[in-house]
């Protein structure tokens, strides 16, 4: 039997990778990611905004030097560090009806930030606002989102229920025009991009999905009007006498559930890939401890020192202290040891995979311990390494299946048959329910043009779709030669620390807001990514070890495109020696003042 050396408890690592890779197959499927449903034409209406609505306004047809797509994270964090240093003429446009992004959709019940809010939370030395707990609720992100739109002024010059139509870059004139389908044509200097990573809801392409005569509607447009409740907290009392089902195990469904097991008169839970669920420990915050550690750059060191803890140097501390860490020290340790000359990318994997299998096999021993019966136990444990999907972390999730009137429904990684005019179909049994609540998550594997809703015109003509027709090329993932003046604001191709993702996006506008400035002190009127530079980074970066996300070994999902990894994705990876050297250089790059591989003209 292969066992993990330095485990007190022998684990058989052949049968579990032997079972990994069985589960794997189960639910791999010719159609990989067609099998969502776009939610157009008859399915547009899983789409709508339940929560604002829409005002009715003049078209703008002005200018202004800044205007940034997406006011989620970073739109409001560019906003900031631009109006920081003087630029005051930016505008957000935005397609919910206020700030807020994945914190403006997503208000069903439970829903609450994986990561320690004290590194998530951006701008929260500057706002002066003191999370509440250690790992937030919904409410506090989304009011500290209007809290930053509101003391940076970001709110009077933002468009909201707004979608962009077109961007084109106009040569003559050195800057971009903006049509949207509010009727605005207006054009601006530079364009920040920031439509985040999990925007588009989708269905899953049940057969019969349209004839259920029952209500349905997708977590992201909660709709309380049917449950009753609110995003507070409060219960769902309409649902008291409602067979409800929830569609997918997520991330999301594993936050929902113990709230609808709570309020259902039967809930069952649909699952096709049970997700792996680590204990969550959450407690409120202090505010005396908080008032001692909160002195002056205090959560730039918070940030430096979680993402510390998220790579392979040492780490003196840990003060996040939590799930996500956790793994990476127990990597850490597994390779302190190797001599110089060990330290190879292959014997790394394999210090990374031997911590991954003892933490699984604790997570998937928490589940006979929490879960009473036996049979739903066997069936949540997850069969994957832990990172092949979105981790989860929970202390009231696996409980719920202890609640009378919770059933879970094992589709054995076959998904539902059927929908019906009254319910579902698993394994040819029908279950009748009043409710169906889809928990199936967001496009990813589409096209960023059909995310999007356009495709940037660069120079020349040049769309953004046909300049990254072989995968993505920029510089520090924030430049792309060809389009000028343009700027994104996202992880990949930068640091693409997976775990803290607002950490990506407030250096991003930090560094944005730094080359904006110097661009308008120095009267340049275009900065744009030479194309050496361009492919000088690209090139290193793929010197990288590529990422165990997204891997082909993995259970499909849509971090690998359902099994079925894209030949681009080998471009979707992080600055080789890992986020925290990555933003080391970027703050060197910056600094030194020259901006190489950048022109500003
Ligand atoms: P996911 O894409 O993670 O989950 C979709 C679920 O639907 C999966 O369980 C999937 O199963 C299931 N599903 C799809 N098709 C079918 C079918 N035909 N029959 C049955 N089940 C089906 O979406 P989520 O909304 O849960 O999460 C999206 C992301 O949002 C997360 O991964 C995370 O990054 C983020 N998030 C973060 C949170 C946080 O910080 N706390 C909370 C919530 C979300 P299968 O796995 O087999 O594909």
């Amino acid at each position: 039997m292969a066992t993990l050396a330095d485990d007190t408890k022998p684990i058989d690592k052949d049968a579990i990778l032997a079972k990994y890779a069985e589960e794997r197959d189960k639910r791999l499927r010719a159609d990989g990611n067609e099998q969502y449903l776009e939610l157009k034409g008859q399915l547009a209406h899983y789409a709508e905004d339940p929560y604002t609505e829409r005002v009715d306004r003049e078209p703008k047809t002005d200018h202004v030097t800044f205007a940034f797509i997406g006011g989620g994270f970073s739109g409001l964090a560019t906003g900031a560090r631009l109006k920081e240093r003087g630029i005051t003429d930016v505008r957000i446009i935005e397609k919910g009806g206020d700030f807020g992004g994945t914190w403006y959709w997503n208000r069903y019940p439970g829903a609450q930030c994986d990561t320690a809010a004290m590194v998530y939370m951006p701008l929260l030395e500057e706002t002066g606002h003191m999370p509440t707990e250690k790992y937030v609720h919904a409410p506090e992100i989304l009011e500290h989102c209007q809290r930053i739109g509101r003391q940076y002024d970001l709110n009077e010059n933002a468009l909201f229920h707004t979608k962009i139509e077109s961007l084109k870059w106009e040569d003559e004139h050195s800057r971009w025009r903006i049509a949207t389908d509010r009727g605005d044509d207006f054009t601006a200097d530079f364009v920040g991009l920031g439509t985040g990573p999990l925007h588009v809801p989708k269905l899953p392409g049940i057969p019969g999905i349209q004839e259920f005569k029952g209500y349905s509607f997708h977590t992201s447009r909660w709709d309380y009007d049917y449950t009753g409740g609110d995003e507070h907290g409060g219960p769902m009392q309409n649902l008291s006498d409602k067979r409800v089902a929830i569609i997918g195990t997520g991330a999301t469904s594993v936050q929902a559930v113990p709230h609808l097991a709570q309020a259902a008169k039967e809930l069952y839970v649909i699952q096709r890939t049970p997700s792996s669920v680590d204990i969550r420990n959450n407690e409120p915050i202090d505010p005396k401890w908080f008032a001692e550690i909160a002195t002056e750059g205090w959560q730039r060191r918070w940030l430096e020192n979680f993402t510390a803890n998220q790579g392979i140097g040492h780490a003196e501390e840990d003060l996040v202290d939590d799930g996500w860490t956790d793994l990476t020290r127990r990597f850490r340790s597994r390779i302190k040891d190797l001599p110089p000359d060990q330290m190879t990318v292959e014997n790394m994997h394999a210090a990374w995979e031997d911590a991954d299998l003892q933490k699984m096999t604790e997570i998937r021993a928490r589940t006979d311990k929490v879960v009473e019966d036996g049979d739903a136990a066997a069936d949540l444990k997850a069969w994957y390494r832990q990172l092949c999907k979105r981790p989860c972390f929970h202390d009231e999730y696996l409980q719920s299946f202890n609640i009378p009137g919770t059933h879970l429904v094992d589709t054995d990684g076959q998904g539902v048959g059927r929908i019906t005019e009254k319910g579902f179909v698993v394994a040819g049994r029908e279950y009748e329910v009043d409710c169906i609540i889809y928990a199936s998550g967001f496009e990813v594997g589409t096209s960023l043009e059909r995310r999007m809703g356009f495709d940037p015109e660069g120079r020349n003509g040049l769309t953004l779709s046909e300049a990254w027709d072989d995968g993505m090329r920029t510089k520090h993932g924030i430049h792309t030669h060809g389009f000028p003046n343009l700027f994104f604001v996202q992880a990949t191709q930068g640091a693409n620390l997976i775990s803290n993702y607002p950490h990506n996006l407030v250096e991003g506008a930090l560094a944005i807001a730094i080359m904006v400035d110097h661009a308008v002190k120095t009267g340049a009127k275009e900065v744009e990514v030479t194309k050496e530079a361009q492919d000088a980074w690209v090139d290193l970066l793929l010197t990288g070890p590529g990422m165990i996300i997204g891997s082909a070994e993995c259970t499909p999902g849509y971090y690998n495109n359902e099994g079925e990894p894209l030949e681009e994705a080998k471009y979707a990876v992080g600055y080789p020696a890992g986020a925290q050297a990555y933003f080391v250089y970027i703050d060197n790059w910056l600094k030194s003042g020259d901006f190489e591989g950048v022109e500003f003209r």
